[in-house]
């Protein structure tokens, strides 16, 4: 069994925190998919040069599918916590820190962190 690296951990979660979002915005179709596959390769050259910036990977994978679905689908994630005015998609915050977090910075809330979008777009707590 190969020991999978720090790198390669962090890689492999931040792919599957940003799908697990996508999936909650039923978005997670194939080109969907291999835009998460391009950011994390472009990612992975990034904290090759830049090991310390491991635990950002999410954070920056989250960003830069935002940026490529804006030009492709529109915003996403949209905002699941106001129920008013124009539709608003979420930010990535910290933008360059550990456990990124969506937040709405027109209600300044925290809505989730990057991963567990679902819990928050009107998945209800099991019983
Ligand atoms: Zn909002």
């Amino acid at each position: 069994m190969d020991p999978i690296s720090p790198l390669e951990q962090a890689l492999h979660a931040a792919r599957a925190l940003v799908l697990a979002d996508l999936m909650a915005g039923e978005v997670a179709e194939a080109d969907v998919v291999s835009l998460v596959e391009e950011s994390v390769a472009q990612r992975r050259w990034w904290v090759e040069q830049w090991p310390d910036g491991a635990c950002f990977v999410a954070g920056l994978v989250a960003q830069d599918v935002q940026d490529a679905l804006l030009e492709r689908y529109g915003r996403w994630p949209l905002c699941p916590v106001c129920g008013y005015g124009d539709p608003h998609a979420l930010d990535v915050e910290p933008e360059l820190g550990p456990d990124p977090h969506w937040v709405c910075s027109k209600a300044g809330v925290k809505v989730a962190p990057v991963g567990a979008l679902a819990r928050a777009a009107g998945g209800k707590p099991s019983s």
